[in-house]
Formats: structure tokens, C-alpha cells, sequence
């Protein structure tokens, strides 16, 4: 069994639509989306952050069309895109139409702003003929006031009908080639309202959490909304919304997916321990300085960085390539495997060869390179380190043993343990 199968739910049948070349829904490689933050009339600048957020794990790019330059711009972007467009309409119908004739890949229609239905029908009828896609984008922020006052809110019924009133107008003009969000800030109701949403429609769904704001808390805002959906099979497509760079949307957009086993890991997965007692070294500044080099030099493996030889290769055995330290050294190892052992302020850069190597010349042969004398090296460092630390370098034993006798202070006279009867 596949290790994203252990957890996960089976994904929800959808139908499948296609934003350019990406295919969407109906078991398509779940996708990465993100939005550009420059002006879109400004072709040049917007075209440098569309290749970054493709560099970053962007599939689909959303650009806002807000007015003519916009619309001028999209017709010079779109053919020099490396990835599929999709234009952000809000209030405009002319401007998802100017869109249209800019050949975007996609539209993105917000139901709270471009309420008329017969505008609605005629982006529409449009699109289908185009054979573009459109974006229901129902935002709990925007949502029609009606309905507002219908539920009495923004629940999650009052998202989806949003979400059922504009497939509606849509099917009066016999289109059908829709995705289907239903965003809102507020985790749990995301939750919920996708939920419904899944159980409702068959349309693939756009995954997201609406202004989550900025890093850290915009990133576990999304990834609680977003992951908790993924694992119950409920998604087709995601965008981070976060108040930084893009580039941060589409790179945690891709990571969440790769870690959750939905795509395969196409950049540097590091891993490193938290450190403790046992380490003679900064964990966090070598991991640091050990992931921008990497990253500089897009190396796809999982690397470790660990704090100790005792436990470091043990622990780490699973990745790929991994360093420990201990003893002034770097402990190199490949699989858990120690192939050579450096100075330690030579580690980052003996990880970093290594890793190029690997890359270059596969695990096997990199295994074969092994310096000999290199694990029985590891092998006597751990035992120094042993005899020095002891098996508890943490003195984990103190402090339970001092806890036991606190709690032994507070026993009752009685013996009993003092709960009532
Ligand atoms: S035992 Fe070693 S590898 Fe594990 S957390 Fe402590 S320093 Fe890191």
C-alpha cells in the first residue's frame, strides 16, 4: 500500500474539466494554484512572477482583470505563459468578456458582485463557446445580500446555494465546464462548506481559505482548511491565499500536496531533528544554511540534518542522504548508511556534494562509494559520545524522578489517590 493511501480517504468522484492543459477533478493530479500581486497591465513584471510562481509549484496562475490595460495585458501574457491563465472578474462583465477575447484559460466569477443574471448568461454562453472554464467563486465576504439575510449569515448553506443559483444561469445556455469554490476566512466553516459542497455537486472543487492573512498563522489557517479536506478525498485544485510574496502560496500549495503523498516531491523535502541535549552543534543555523544550498541547487531529495550520531542516522534512516554530528565531525550517511565522515565545519558543503552526486549518479552507486572505515569511525564516536553523555543526555530520569517525588509529597495521608469516590 502506497503511504498517501494510509491515511487518506478515497478522492471524491468529480467530473473533469480542463484549464488549458491542466486537467481538473475526476481523479487528475490534485493541482497548485496562485495569483499574481503585480498590476497586470504591467506585461513584463506580471510575466517575471508568473515564471516564479511556475518555478515555485504553480500549475494555473490567476491574474486580475480589472480594467482595459489589464485586458490588454492578459492578450500579450497568455501566449508567452508558461502556465494556463485564468482572469479574476469581479462587478465587470465587460471585463470577463475583454478576457475572454484575451484567451485566458479560465474565468473566475464572483456570484456576490456580478449579480445581473442576464450578464451572468451572457460570460456564459461566451465561455462555451470559447471552450473555457469558469470559476464559481463564492466568497462568504461577498456573499449576496439575500441570501445573507436568507440564513442569516454566511453558513455553509448559504455558500452553496450561492454556488447552485449561478450553475443555473449557466445551464439556461447549456454550460456545464465549471469548477466550483466556496471560501471563507473562518476555518470550520470552510470545512463545512466544502463538505456540502462535495456532497452537492459533482463539479470539481477549488480548495482555499479566503484572506488568511500573513505568515505563520495564514499557513495553518490554509493548511488545517485545506488538509483537512484533502484527507477526506474532497478537492481537485488548491490555492494558498496569504498575505506574502506568492511565490510563499505556490511553494506551500506543492509542499502540502507532496507531503500528503497527492503529488509526487519534485523539489528538496529537509528534514532535521529538533536537537537536545545530545547535540554539540547549532541545528538550526547548519539546517539553514544546508537548505539554501540545496534549494540554490534544486537537489529533489529528502535530506536530514541531525544533531547527533548516537541517534541521528538511526533516526533519519528513511531519507535519502543525511549528516549527524558529533565529536567536531560531520557523520554523512546515505539510507542510514555512514559513507564519510568530515570535519564538522565541513558538513554543509560534504552534504551538498554528496547530494549533487546522488542526483547525478544514483543512490546505489553513491552507496558503493563508501569510504571505507567510515561506519566504524561513526561506530567509535558514538560509543566516546555514549560514555560522555551517558544513555540519558537529556537527564530525562532526574526530572521524572523529581516528579514522582513531588507527586508523592502531595499524596494524601490516606493513601488513596484522592479523587472522590
Ligand atoms: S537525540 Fe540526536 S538526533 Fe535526536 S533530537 Fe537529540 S540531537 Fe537530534
Amino acid at each position: 500500500m502506497e503511504i498517501a493511501e494510509l491515511n487518506m480517504a478515497p478522492r471524491r468522484p468529480t467530473r473533469r474539466i480542463k484549464v488549458g492543459s491542466v486537467p481538473i477533478g475526476d481523479g487528475a493530479p490534485i493541482s497548485v494554484q496562485s495569483m499574481t500581486t503585480t498590476k497586470t497591465g504591467d506585461v513584463a513584471g506580471t510575466l517575471q512572477q508568473i515564471y516564479e510562481l511556475a518555478g515555485a509549484g504553480a500549475d494555473i496562475v490567476r491574474c486580475t482583470c480589472n480594467d482595459a490595460e489589464a485586458a490588454e495585458g492578459l492578450a500579450q501574457i497568455v501566449p508567452r505563459s508558461p502556465v494556463p491563465i485564468i482572469a479574476d472578474i469581479h462587478f465587470h462583465v465587460e471585463m470577463a468578456l475583454a478576457a475572454l477575447e484575451a484567451g485566458v484559460h479560465g474565468l473566475r466569477l464572483n456570484p456576490g458582485n456580478l449579480r445581473k443574471p442576464e450578464e451572468i448568461r451572457l460570460v456564459a454562453a461566451e465561455a462555451r463557446d470559447r471552450g473555457v472554464p469558469i470559476r464559481v467563486g463564492v466568497n462568504a465576504g461577498s456573499l449576496h445580500p439575500d441570501l445573507y439575510k436568507k440564513y442569516g449569515g454566511a453558513t455553509p448553506e448559504a455558500l452553496v446555494e450561492s454556488a447552485r443559483i449561478e450553475l443555473a444561469y449557466f445551464a439556461e445556455v447549456g454550460f456545464e465546464d465549471v469548477k466550483i469554490s466556496v471560501k471563507a476566512s473562518n476555518v470550520p466553516l470552510v470545512v463545512a462548506a466544502y463538505r456540502l459542497a462535495s456532497a452537492t455537486f459533482d463539479h470539481p472543487l477549488h480548495l482555499g481559505v479566503t484572506e488568511a492573512g500573513p505568515l505563520p498563522g495564514g499557513l495553518i489557517k490554509t493548511t488545517a482548511g485545506i488538509a483537512t479536506l484533502l484527507c477526506e478525498g474532497i478537492g481537485d485544485t488548491i490555492r494558498f491565499s496569504l498575505t506574502a510574496d506568492p511565490v510563499e502560496e505556490a511553494r506551500a500549495g506543492r509542499k502540502l500536496l507532496e507531503v500528503l503523498g497527492l503529488r509526487e516531491r519534485k523539489g528538496l523535502d529537509l528534514i532535521a531533528c529538533p536537537s537536545c541535549g545530545r547535540t554539540e552543534i547549532d541545528v538550526i543555523d547548519v539546517a539553514r544554511r544546508a537548505q539554501e544550498a540545496l534549494e540554490a541547487r534544486k537537489i529533489p531529495l529528502q535530506v536530514a540534518v541531525m544533531g547527533c550520531v548516537v541517534n541521528g542516522p538511526g533516526e533519519a534512516r528513511g531519507a535519502d542522504i543525511g549528516i549527524a554530528a558529533g565529536r567536531h565531525k560531520g557523520h554523512l550517511f546515505i539510507k542510514g548508511k555512514i559513507v564519510r565522515v568530515v570535519p564538522e565545519e565541513e558538513m554543509v558543503e560534504a552534504l551538498v556534494t554528496e547530494a549533487e552526486r546522488i542526483v547525478a549518479e544514483g543512490i546505489e552507486a553513491r552507496l558503493a562509494a563508501a569510504d571505507v572505515g567510515a561506519e566504524a569511525e561513526a561506530a567509535a564516536d558514538r560509543e566516546v559520545l555514549f560514555g560522555e553523555q551517558g544513555v540519558d543526555a537529556n537527564r530525562s530520569d532526574e526530572v521524572v524522578a523529581k516528579i514522582r517525588q513531588t507527586l508523592g509529597d502531595l499524596e494524601p495521608d490516606s493513601g488513596t489517590d484522592g479523587t472522590d469516590a
